[in-house]
């Protein structure tokens, strides 16, 4: 594949494709970058990957080299004849023109075999959030997720308590997930350039989770929790047996009026599980 500029803009003219701001679209036009974020990804040919948004296929046509196939999600299907065209000397990609946010995911990826299942993106940006909770709770099983997003959305990911970036996002996550910045990326190496800087990140399935008695209950506990961030747990969980909250609280020193962004996952955990009747 012709990584170049030029060669980007004579397909764009050729096959009638205009870049959408609606569908997040700031295409990555540096190979160094794409070949950073294959090397980062760790796939192999035991690996499936699932691609959010392969755009004009750069990233798409590298993962296809080293992986054993990839699985791709694109909305916008005036990319199709571009997208046929850059990819069209691989046997191992398949293209499905649908939203990400509506597709059966387990159905998709069912008629692979695999040792290993990557999600390997540079994610729109108008979407990152709901994309990454669709994995979760589709319980799609994926080892690793290795994704380019929004600094700022990235750092939200990986915040600990304490910190002002630290939401019920981050505790979800941090439940289910290793994370780490693995790459810095400036804004030049994308069409059109991005009013904001972005990061490529990595999640790692923990191997080890501690037991929910129930998950939903835990989802639920965490979200109302931050409601109102600025409101303490009395005042966030009113509906809920608060003196049963109280007892885990006082485990680890804690009471009524701490509020969740001070609040580790593990004592989420232990609350969730406190209250549920399983
Ligand atoms: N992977 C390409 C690259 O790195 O150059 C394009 C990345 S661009 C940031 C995001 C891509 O996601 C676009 O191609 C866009 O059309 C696609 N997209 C946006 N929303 C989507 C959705 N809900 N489901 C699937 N693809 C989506």
């Amino acid at each position: 594949m012709d990584y170049s500029l030029t060669k980007l803009k004579q397909l764009m003219k050729e096959y009638n494709f205009n870049l959408k701001k609606m569908y997040g679209q700031n295409f990555i036009i540096d190979e160094n970058t794409i070949n950073n974020i294959v090397a980062k990804s760790q796939v192999d040919k035991d690996t499936l990957v699932i691609e959010i948004g392969p755009g004009a296929g750069s990233l798409t046509y590298k993962l296809a080299l080293s992986s054993k196939n990839v699985i791709c999600y694109e909305i916008d299907t005036t990319l199709k004849d571009l997208l046929h065209e850059n990819l069209k000397d691989l046997d191992n990609v398949e293209v499905i023109f649908k939203d990400f946010l509506k597709s059966n995911v387990m159905y998709d990826i069912n008629k692979y075999k695999y040792k290993k299942l990557f999600v390997v993106a540079n994610l729109p940006y108008y979407v990152t959030t709901p994309i990454i909770i669709k994995i979760i709770e589709d319980n799609i099983p994926v080892d690793r997720i290795v994704v380019m997003v929004q600094k700022e959305v990235g750092n939200r990911f990986k915040a600990e308590p304490n910190t002002k970036e630290y939401n019920s996002l981050s505790v979800y996550l941090n439940y289910f997930f290793n994370i780490k910045k693995i790459l810095d990326v400036s804004r030049n190496v994308f069409i059109p350039i991005p009013n904001v800087d972005s990061i490529v990140i990595e999640l790692n399935k923990k191997t080890i989770l501690y037991p929910l008695k129930d998950t939903n209950l835990f989802f639920k506990l965490v979200k109302d929790s931050f409601n109102q961030k600025r409101k303490t747990l009395k005042n966030n969980l009113k509906q809920y047996n608060l003196s049963k909250i109280e007892e885990v609280l006082n485990k680890y020193n804690y009471d009524l009026n701490v509020r969740a962004e001070q609040l580790p996952v593990q004592v989420f955990i232990d609350i969730a599980n406190n209250l549920s009747l399983k």
